[in-house]
């Protein structure tokens, strides 16, 4: 689908939250400055979260907790990453027990991402706007429709 500005960007990830639960796992791909962060900030914000998120690129794992946020939510950015080998130790696979988890970079998971995540990729346009294309495990399908 075509995401026209930052403002629909939000939007779209408003109205993902809507959809999201404990145990999702949200993939977006695409390259530095896609819209990644902001579309995880549309999420969050309609979660609850008061101000904006931060970019989670030098903590890694920013963790939200109820009552900040309606649901819990860790927010990865494992651009810094170069192994699969090193996402083990930040042990994400912990937090999806009880969190949504929203992840830039999942690629440098290698085949480790969840099969049940909903990848959502953006590309950049020619006229500066965004195209995301999602791929919808059976888990969103559904859902998708919704959004
Ligand atoms: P990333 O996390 O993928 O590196 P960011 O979310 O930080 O990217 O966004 C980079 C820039 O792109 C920001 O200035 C943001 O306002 C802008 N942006 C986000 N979504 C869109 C969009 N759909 N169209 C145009 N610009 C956008
Ligand atoms: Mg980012």
């Amino acid at each position: 689908m075509a995401v026209a500005d930052e403002a629909a960007m939000l939007d779209l990830g408003r109205r993902i939250a809507g959809q999201a639960r404990i145990g999702d796992v949200i993939a977006l791909e695409g390259g530095l400055g896609a819209g990644k962060t902001t579309l995880a900030r549309g999420i969050l914000e309609a979660l609850g979260l008061k101000g904006e998120a931060p970019s989670p690129s030098f903590a890694i794992v920013q963790p939200y907790d109820v009552p900040e946020v309606r649901l819990p939510v860790a927010h990865v950015d494992l651009y810094r990453l170069d192994m699969p080998e090193e996402t083990e130790e930040l042990a994400l696979g912990e937090y999806l027990m009880d969190s949504l988890l929203i992840i830039e970079w999942p690629d440098r998971l290698g085949d480790r991402l969840w099969p049940h995540a909903l990848r959502l990729t953006i590309a950049m346009t020619e006229d500066g706007a965004r195209r995301l294309t999602a791929d919808l495990p059976d888990a969103w399908t559904d859902r998708w429709l919704q959004i």
